[in-house]
């Protein structure tokens, strides 16, 4: 394995997103990895490039047959982390994996060497003020996304790295970093 399996996790809202896409863009050498879904593919999705498009059948036979690093349920759809195409990327990229803290972790578990990051907000107020202004949830929903906030940040306790988005460049430096450091194994 010549690159380095890279998790990020981070509160809705943190710019995990935003990070991540401006390291890709710029690094010829760190992709983003490509989830399988049950879900139908939205307006403009193509097939290998935002999800690779299953039926519950398919999903379920790569299930029994451990093809995934982890796997979820969201919305009555499946959605999972493809071990081969994982491994056959990392044969010579970094792959950055986009995922919640419970995916990450399972993820730890079957590949120790990969290295889990959190990002975080600098502060509530700031993650508040974020989510109103990209005007996409409801009061209501932003209210459930912080009270989430303290849970989601405790579990970082088993993440190798930290990242407090406070400004945009510093946090894509500091993951860019992340994927160039040695590290050992927990
Ligand atoms: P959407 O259908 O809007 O693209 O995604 C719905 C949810 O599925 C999002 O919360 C997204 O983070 C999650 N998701 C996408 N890919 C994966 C994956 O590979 N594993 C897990 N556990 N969740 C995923």
């Amino acid at each position: 394995m010549k690159g380095k399996l890279v998790v990020v996790s981070g509160p809705s809202g943190v710019g995990k997103g935003t990070i991540v896409k401006e390291l890709v863009r710029r690094r010829a050498d760190v992709i983003e990895s490509v989830s399988c879904t049950t879900r139908a593919p939205r307006e403009g999705e193509v097939d290998g490039r935002e999800y690779f498009f299953l039926t519950k059948e398919e999903f379920s036979r790569r299930i029994k047959e451990g093809e995934f690093l982890e796997y979820d349920d969201h919305f009555e759809n499946y959605y999972g982390t493809p071990a081969s195409f994982v491994k056959k990327q990392l044969e010579s990229k970094s792959v950055i994996l986009e995922i919640d803290v419970k995916g990450g972790l399972a993820v730890k578990k079957k590949m120790p060497e990969s290295v889990l990051v959190m990002i975080a907000p600098p502060s509530l107020e700031e993650l508040r003020r974020r989510l109103v202004s990209r005007g996409t949830e409801t009061e209501e929903q932003i209210e459930k996304r912080l009270s989430r906030l303290e849970f989601e940040l405790k579990q970082a306790n088993e993440y190798d790295f930290v990242i407090v988005n406070d400004e945009l460049e510093r946090a894509i430096a500091e993951l860019s970093a992340i994927v160039d450091c040695e590290v050992e194994s927990k």
